[in-house]
């Protein structure tokens, strides 16, 4: 199954692909996880992308296709991957699907995660985010064991730069700026789902296992034994 997430920043994109990689073992790609892992280690990549992460901004269309494109190459996964965070513009889909059709992979479809714009803000300012292995968690519905500590390295849990709220407003501006062309690109020959993303993690999972079920997008090892 190859499949991409659309939504806006708060949405669940990233938990909902973390719960995809787990229990269906798609590879998992993620952008923003990429660009942070650069900067913590100082790459070349990470010094260009700095200043738009840090300040919200979105990474420039050509650079963010080309950092896909060798991931894509690296980690695409025997079982197909799910992208998240990824295409975030027209253009970027574009470019994904140029890609993906050199390697006669086209994405299945793409799910678009949609929530009210105030949840969206509860949720991002509720985030923290280990400063060492990235994590994710929040205050409210994933406490970590320990206040502050990651509990899968102990390392110190921190409020991401772009999760400060002057920045959280201006990511939700560009996504609405960004997202409409984005959407009616996919809806145009019917790639697009969408999927409620408010309530828990686990419940969003099912409802978007239900529609990747009813699509015949996946099926699990003991369905696919029954079929044969
Ligand atoms: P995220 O973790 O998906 O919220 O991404 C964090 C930041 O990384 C974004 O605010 C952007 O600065 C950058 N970024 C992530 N994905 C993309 C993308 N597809 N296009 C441009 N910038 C991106």
């Amino acid at each position: 199954m190859r499949i991409v997430l659309l939504g806006p920043p708060g949405a669940g994109k990233g938990s909902l692909a973390s719960l995809f990689a787990q229990r269906l073992r798609l590879a998992h790609l993620s952008t923003g996880e990429i660009f942070r892992h650069e900067m913590a280690n100082g790459s070349a990549l990470g010094r260009r992308v700095k200043r738009y992460v840090s300040s919200g901004r979105l990474v420039p269309d050509s650079l963010v296709v080309q950092v896909m494109t060798a991931q894509l190459g690296k980690k695409s996964g025997r079982r197909g991957f799910v992208l998240d965070g990824f295409p975030r513009t027209e253009r970027q889909a574009r470019g994904l699907d140029r890609v993906l059709l050199r390697r006669r992979q086209p994405i299945d479809a793409a799910i678009l995660l949609t929530s009210p714009e105030a949840l969206l803000i509860r949720r991002l300012s509720g985030r923290r985010v280990c400063a060492a292995c990235g994590a994710n968690y929040h205050l409210r519905t994933m406490r970590p064991k320990m206040p502050g500590r990651c509990d899968r390295c102990r390392g110190t849990l921190v409020t991401r730069k772009d999760d400060q709220p002057a920045t959280i407003r201006k990511r939700l501006a560009i996504d609405h700026k960004e997202a409409k062309p984005l959407v009616t690109y996919y809806a145009r020959d019917r790639r697009l789902y969408r999927v409620d993303g408010r309530g828990r993690i686990g419940t969003v999972f099912v409802r978007a296992m239900k529609l990747i079920r009813r699509m015949g997008w996946w099926h699990d090892r003991a369905q696919n034994r029954r079929r044969a």
